[in-house]
């Protein structure tokens, strides 16, 4: 499929290989409802699944609060300077985010909500087809996620997961955890893996 823009122009964290597994599940999911994603940074995510949704005449929400994770702050491994507010004196990726959604011709597409995932999952009502969880790293970040968003996904819903390590030494723990319960729930079944993508059927 093609995309509005080249991702390699886009500040973020996804490899091509698992933009296009998004995509391909995003295709089918999006003709039944909504997709949503929590993490959104500079777009790259929202490239992807956002096409998948034009296609389908669909809307893609992409929940961030656009001040970083925890290891995007200064002086840690993912800080990029470029994306500092000097008034703020915090990170902001806003700007950043809709200069990509409006370059890949999204703008009809993708919703930003700006704020925090667990605020925004409190208080949602719409069944989501598909939802990408690619926010916060901390155990409590990445469990407010799975707690807050899997109830919302319809079933047969695609939960995707980011940054899912099995091995320590690649990376964080807590999205493999989170995986972990998921699969172990009984309400997901594994589908598909791409990298530290991992996609999940809910049941
Ligand atoms: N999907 C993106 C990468 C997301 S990086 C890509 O494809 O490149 C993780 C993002 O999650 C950051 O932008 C950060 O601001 C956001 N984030 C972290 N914790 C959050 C929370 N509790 N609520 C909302 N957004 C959060
Ligand atoms: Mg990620």
């Amino acid at each position: 499929m093609k995309l509005g823009l080249d991702p390699a122009t886009v500040k973020g964290f996804l490899d091509p290989h698992e933009g296009e597994a998004l995509i391909e599940a995003a295709r089918t999911q999006a003709r039944k409802g909504p997709v949503l994603e929590i993490g959104g940074y500079c777009g790259k995510s929202a490239l992807y699944l956002g096409a998948a949704c034009a296609e389908a005449g669909e809307l893609l929400f992409s929940v961030d609060h656009h001040r970083g994770s925890e290891e995007n702050q200064p002086g840690w491994d993912y800080f990029d300077a470029e994306v500092w507010d000097e008034k703020a004196e915090a990170v902001d990726t806003l700007p950043f985010f809709r200069e990509t959604i409006r370059r890949a011709g999204l703008e009809g597409t993708v919703v930003s909500i700006v704020g925090r995932s667990i605020d925004i999952a409190r208080r949602w009502r719409t069944p989501l087809s598909l939802v990408l969880i690619d926010g916060g790293h901390t155990m409590e970040h990445a469990l407010n996620d799975y707690r807050g968003w899997s109830p919302h996904l319809m079933a047969g819903g695609v939960l995707a997961i980011h940054d899912v390590f099995p091995d320590p030494a690649d990376g964080g723990r807590p999205p493999f955890e989170i995986y972990k319960r998921a699969v172990a729930s009984d309400l997901f079944a594994e589908e598909n893996a791409v990298k530290s993508l991992r996609l999940l059927r809910r049941l």
